[in-house]
């Protein structure tokens, strides 16, 4: 019998895909894919992508394992190498990469390269992270341009720390700025993440950046990704291991952290922090069980967490299959319970849970 387990849905994920296209269809599509596709598995997540236009990771390692298994697309390192000893790996593997750095640059005008590499150079425009400062962009396109060990092509981009805020327009902000920046060149622009795609459309340029949407999530401030039409990729599940009957006063779990009111019964299910189900996730936080909603309670542990079934006993079984998040209960609203954020929850699974590829 299986238990934790990652169902990923490949035609969600295509479907996903051609929606970002009809949302932005003049962009290009760079297939985010760093941090093990956000949980739902590199190779295979990128070999189900064909539509992509590029993919883009954030660890040469990453790229390197797209490679090794057979992936031949653009890929893009979102932070560029970390060593001038990397370029040589980056020319060999077809790698390109993001600029943000001065000393990326003097690594780039100093290294003797067998050809010329593909780059993108970052702006900083209010994120404060990565990328030049506005000011320092001429200085840094004109060196680019006028290097050797770079294509003429110059790319150019910049990332958005508020666009899941519609209402915040530091983002148009953004934008205007930054396209001021560039306005002196002519080259491939990208700007919008997911958010950006989905809630500014005066973001789409050249390229979009797409990572949360393509699996089905929603990057929006209290939306789940139905509201905009995608379809969840990730079904987490496993299934009811014991049915135990408690009175009222029974403790819970470890620490007692949840003492009963009334008499119940609980449903043990084979999920935990083990399996990266966040150890956080408060009293009440939703499961689904036979397609009815119920609360977990006491903490989560290693292997397992209790669910209150209450009087409904009889319809449930050991065996029994557990949704912990997906089609039927949005990663959105468990995130909310567990206070973080889609994107934790599902890079957050471990190799502990067994991953299954349905096509339909
Ligand atoms: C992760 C990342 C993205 C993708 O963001 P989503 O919100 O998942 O679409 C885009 N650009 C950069 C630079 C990133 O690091």
């Amino acid at each position: 019998m299986r238990l934790a387990t990652a169902e990923i849905n490949i035609p969600a994920l295509r479907y996903n895909l051609a929606r970002v296209k009809e949302i932005a269809p003049h962009s290009k599509v760079m297939a985010v894919l760093k941090a093990n596709a956000y949980g739902h598995g590199l190779v295979k997540i990128a070999q189900c992508l064909s539509d992509a236009d590029a993919f883009a990771v954030a660890r040469i390692d990453e790229a390197l394992a797209l490679r090794a298994g057979g992936l031949t697309k653009p890929i893009i390192l979102l932070e560029g190498f970390f060593d001038p000893s990397d370029l040589p790996i980056l020319l060999a593997n077809n790698f390109e990469t993001v600029v943000h750095d001065e000393s990326q640059l003097a690594a780039i005008e100093q290294s003797d390269l067998d050809m010329p590499l593909s780059v993108w150079l970052k702006v900083d425009t209010g994120m404060h992270r990565l990328g030049v400062e506005p000011e320092q962009f001429d200085n840094f396109y004109r060196r680019l341009k006028q290097c050797d060990n770079v294509k003429p092509a110059v790319n150019l981009m910049t990332h958005f720390p508020c666009a899941d805020d519609v209402g915040n327009d530091f983002t148009q902000t953004q934008i205007n700025l930054f396209a001021s920046i560039v306005s002196g060149t002519n080259e491939a622009l990208c700007l919008a993440n997911s958010a950006g795609v989905i809630g500014w459309p005066d973001a789409h340029f050249d390229w979009v950046r797409s990572g949360l949407m393509l699996y089905g999530v929603s990057p929006m401030l209290d939306k789940v990704g139905t509201d905009h039409e995608l379809k969840p990729v990730m079904r987490l599940k496993t299934r009811v291991i014991a049915i135990k009957h408690v009175v009222q006063g029974d403790r819970v779990g470890y620490g007692g952290r949840w003492q009963c009111a009334k008499l119940t019964t609980l449903a043990v299910v084979a999920m935990g922090y083990g399996d990266g189900y966040p150890r956080h996730a408060r009293q009440g936080t939703p499961v689904v069980i036979k397609g009815q909603r119920y609360g977990i309670v006491g903490s989560v542990s290693m292997d397992m967490i209790s669910v209150d079934i209450g009087s409904n006993e009889a319809q449930i079984a050991v065996g029994d299959e557990v949704e912990m998040w997906g089609p039927t209960l949005p990663v959105e609203e468990v995130a909310v319970c567990a206070d973080t954020i889609p994107y934790e929850l599902l890079c957050n699974v471990t190799p502990r849970v067994s991953y299954e590829y349905c096509d339909e």
